[in-house]
């Protein structure tokens, strides 16, 4: 014990070591001297050797400068609100890079003087959607909508139905956050019904708009009516539609899911929506609608307080122009693509331990097509993998059913296949080190 306190390599010492020294210019002295100081004190403990404290202070030392690791989201549900939501596309991944340093987001390299803001952003949202006579970005869809009520109902009335009055997440609800920069809701219909009358009867000169919410996250059956946007378009005031998901264009497998195109078609006057549920990009809020509507958010002062970043901006354009992103092609995978998939992933796992393919149901998740399943394949190991697989490098993120552990494969890509193998074998390597 006394011979590892006086044996224990100083800081300075350690950090002249060129490996250590080059990973402290790479992640900064922080970090660096954070795990230092972790191998020194089991070294002082007797836990560590003192020759060994250098490869301990390598083996601890992060990858990057972030605490957050990557996960492969295995669990079944595509859009994973706490894995980030949307995964971007490579197209994406590589605009960030460009953005990352100085650009010309905001700036013209002809004239040399201020250019628009995100203005190929723009540009390629506005062609996704004809129908829109402008567009804007801000930070999330909530932003968008707080924008919205700002700009066109503080101090006035939003109109909305009662059974949209829905709680997006966290305990954050819409209702409330539209209170929160100055409208009064004034709300209509019941839990369950709710008629154009009961609309037309409630708006007066100091309503600002009606609201139409997409309850995104849960289904109401039975006996239930609620009114479409084409009807509630006839009303003598603007109509906001809150899409949720962020579809631009209907999509064959999702029906039921309202898209930016249709709504707009229907009448509505603006269209909000999230960037990175369905669209599959990064984290923003879309506003999408009548020219003049649009203009008076951007220029109102509270557009500056939910403003979206250069980084934002070049995911959302690669987004939009690039490759289908990851969540588009998990929505579009077939089930007998997936169950193939998850053989082949078997069959290179059944040497060392008990997998097997298996049918799943997966879901769009992250408030959107609620109800709507996704025919899916897992491979299905023991149980007691799970918390293994969830502290490995990737971390591996499944869910338990009925006593086994589902890999599902639909949210991933195909080419994650070979490291998914990969952590199940380390896992297995593991416990025959510990048994
Ligand atoms: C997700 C969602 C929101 C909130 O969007 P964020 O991007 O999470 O801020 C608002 N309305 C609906 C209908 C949603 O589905």
């Amino acid at each position: 014990m006394k011979d590892h306190r006086r044996l224990t390599p100083r800081t300075d010492h350690l950090l002249a070591d060129p490996r250590i020294e080059a990973a402290a210019r790479r992640l900064g002295a922080t970090i660096t001297k954070r795990e230092i100081a972790a191998a020194q004190d089991r070294c002082r403990a007797g836990d560590l050797e003192p020759e060994d404290v250098t490869e301990a202070v390598l083996a601890g030392l992060p990858a990057t400068a972030t605490t957050m690791r990557p996960v492969i989201n295995a669990t079944g549900v595509v859009v994973h609100t706490n894995f980030g939501r949307a995964p971007l596309s490579s197209a994406a991944v590589d605009a960030l890079q460009v953005a990352a340093g100085t650009t010309d987001v905001e700036f013209d390299l002809d004239s040399g003087g201020r250019g628009q803001r995100g203005r190929g952003a723009m540009a390629a949202l506005a062609e996704a959607v004809p129908a829109a006579g402008a567009v804007h970005v801000v930070n999330n869809g909530a932003a968008a909508l707080a924008l919205a009520a700002r700009a066109l109902a503080a101090d006035r009335r939003v109109v909305v139905a009662r059974g949209e009055m829905v709680e997006i997440g966290d305990g954050f609800r819409i209702p409330e956050l539209l209170e929160s920069v100055g409208a009064v809701i004034r709300e209509v219909g019941t839990t369950n019904r709710v008629r154009l009358d009961d609309y037309a009867k409630a708006i007066d000169d100091e309503t600002g708009f009606v609201l139409k919410v997409h309850p995104s996250n849960f289904v109401v059956e039975g006996f239930t009516s609620s009114v479409l946007l084409a009807e509630l378009a006839t009303l003598p005031v603007p109509v906001v539609a809150d899409i949720g998901s962020g579809l631009l264009t209907p999509h064959p497998r999702l029906p039921d899911e309202p898209n930016a195109s249709a709504s707009l078609r229907a009448g509505a006057a603006l269209v909000t929506a999230s960037g990175d549920k369905l669209l599959g990009g990064p984290q923003c809020g879309l506003l999408l609608g009548k020219a003049d509507v649009v203009q008076r958010l951007r220029r109102h002062p509270f557009a500056r307080a939910v403003r979206v970043d250069k980084l934002t901006l070049a995911a959302l354009e690669a987004t939009l122009t690039g490759p289908p992103p990851p969540v588009v092609r998990a929505v579009d995978a077939q089930p007998d693509e997936l169950l193939h998939r998850a053989r082949v992933i078997c069959r290179r796992l059944d040497d060392i331990t008990d997998a097997r393919p298996v049918p799943s149901t997966a879901a769009v998740g992250g408030g959107g097509a609620p109800g709507v399943d996704l025919g899916s394949a897992a491979v299905s190991l023991p149980p007691e993998m799970a918390a293994q697989l969830r502290s490995g490098e990737p971390a591996v993120v499944g869910h338990v059913v009925q006593g086994r552990l589902l890999l599902d494969l639909v949210a991933v890509p195909a080419e994650y296949d070979g490291v998914l193998i990969d952590a199940v074998r380390r896992v297995v390597k593991e416990r025959e080190v510990l048994t």
